[in-house]
């Protein structure tokens, strides 16, 4: 009766296999680590991400991430001095002092000229954006 050392056994949980303890299961132990792990890192980021809008000069909430994300740059580029028809700014043609400047094809940041300095006011949609202009315009 003269067997290999490779002999494949049954363990305690019911499956099969060589060693002292069941592969099968130290691998559902570690997938189950790791998606726990993962589960604990998406929350921490979607913690992170309310957090982060504390840090906005504007309320910036509720928009898409994408959105978010362009406005954050505008704001940052802004502050750091860079004129706003460089990012594709233009004045409301009835009021010379406001800026909008356009996020994304359906999404404009509204600005206002104080004292030479750009300051972000507001990130509307298109739809929402369009009656201001054109109330401006009277
Ligand atoms: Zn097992």
């Amino acid at each position: 009766m003269a067997r290999g050392r490779k002999h494949r056994k049954q363990f305690a949980c019911g499956h099969q296999g060589f060693g002292q303890t069941c592969q099968t299961c130290a691998l559902k132990r570690s997938r189950r680590d790791c998606e726990a792990l993962n589960l604990g890192r998406h929350r921490r980021d979607r913690q992170h991400w309310k957090e982060s809008f504390a840090d906005d000069p504007i309320n910036l909430r509720g928009l898409p991430k994408p959105i978010v994300r362009k406005a954050r740059a505008i704001i940052a580029q802004l502050s750091q001095g860079k004129p706003y028809y460089q990012l594709g700014g233009k004045k409301l043609r009835s009021q010379h002092n406001m800026i909008r400047i356009p996020v994304t094809r359906n999404y404009r940041m509204l600005c206002q000229q104080i004292q030479g300095k750009v300051v972000p006011l507001q990130v509307m949609s298109h739809e929402d954006y369009n009656p201001i202009a054109r109330n401006t315009r009277r």
